[in-house]
């Protein structure tokens, strides 16, 4: 899969120029930017600290976009269960699997039987620890690409984030890594069950106007919540 730097994200620190063993990356003013020579190995993403580098997903191709199925939850753990807003998200992500018939999915550092347990009797049909240490103490890399690697194995439709620090880190990132749109701020979710599009309902200007924003063409559907 091709590689691509994105200059939003990129911070100038060069720590990627001496990973890639072909000398194939250079700086373009104060980013970093592949070069002719780059082959597409991806050696270079884990040197990353903020995830800049990426493997660019096929997600912007609409006849792809229709092999996407089931929700993830990509959920916190504090202590020995899952937190409150990750509950929140789960019962979320059970109304609109139950609406357009598919399963839940549920991701989360630092997972023990104790909450696997805890997940699957609440409805999840499955749970990937990420492996990653935990979400207070987790490395943005690290848990991107243990995300990503997640929904390239088993490609999402729709992964639901909370509006926590660790939510709003991960989710634009894994949206940029994708291609795909992300529903930020979203305080009520709804679905189209026939176009199995999500809308989320966003307040502007301190709550006196309401937004509905949407992402229609690309798959998965990234949305963070910010109440439900
Ligand atoms: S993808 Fe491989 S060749 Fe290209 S810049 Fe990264 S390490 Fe170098
Ligand atoms: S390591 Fe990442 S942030 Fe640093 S220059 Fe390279 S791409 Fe940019």
């Amino acid at each position: 899969m091709p590689i691509r730097i994105i200059p939003e994200i990129c911070n100038g620190c060069q720590f990627c120029i001496p990973a890639c063993p072909y000398g194939a990356i250079g700086m373009e003013g104060d980013k970093a930017a592949l070069l002719e020579n780059c082959i597409h190995c991806a050696i270079c993403i884990d040197s990353c600290p903020v995830g800049a580098i990426i493997e660019a997903g096929e997600s912007g191709n609409i006849e792809d976009a229709k092999t996407y199925r089931n929700i993830l939850v990509v959920g916190e753990v504090s202590g020995s269960s899952l937190t409150g807003p990750t509950k929140g998200l789960l019962n979320k992500a059970r109304d609109l699997a139950g609406a357009i018939g598919v399963n839940v999915w549920v991701a989360a550092a630092g997972i023990n039987e104790s909450i696997r347990g805890e997940i699957i009797s609440s409805d999840a049909n499955e749970v990937f620890d990420l492996k990653v240490g935990s979400a207070d103490s987790y490395n943005t890399a690290s848990i991107v690409k243990a995300v990503s690697d997640i929904i390239e194995a088993k490609r999402p439709e729709i992964i639901l984030f909370s509006e926590t620090p660790f939510g709003c880190d991960a989710a634009p990132r894994i949206a940029q890594r994708f291609m795909t749109g992300l529903l930020s701020g979203c305080v009520s979710l709804e679905i189209d069950i026939a176009e199995r599009i999500l809308y989320c309902k966003r307040p502007l200007y301190g709550g006196r106007l309401m937004a509905i924003t949407s992402c229609p063409k690309h798959k998965p559907q990234i949305a963070v919540i910010n109440r439900e």
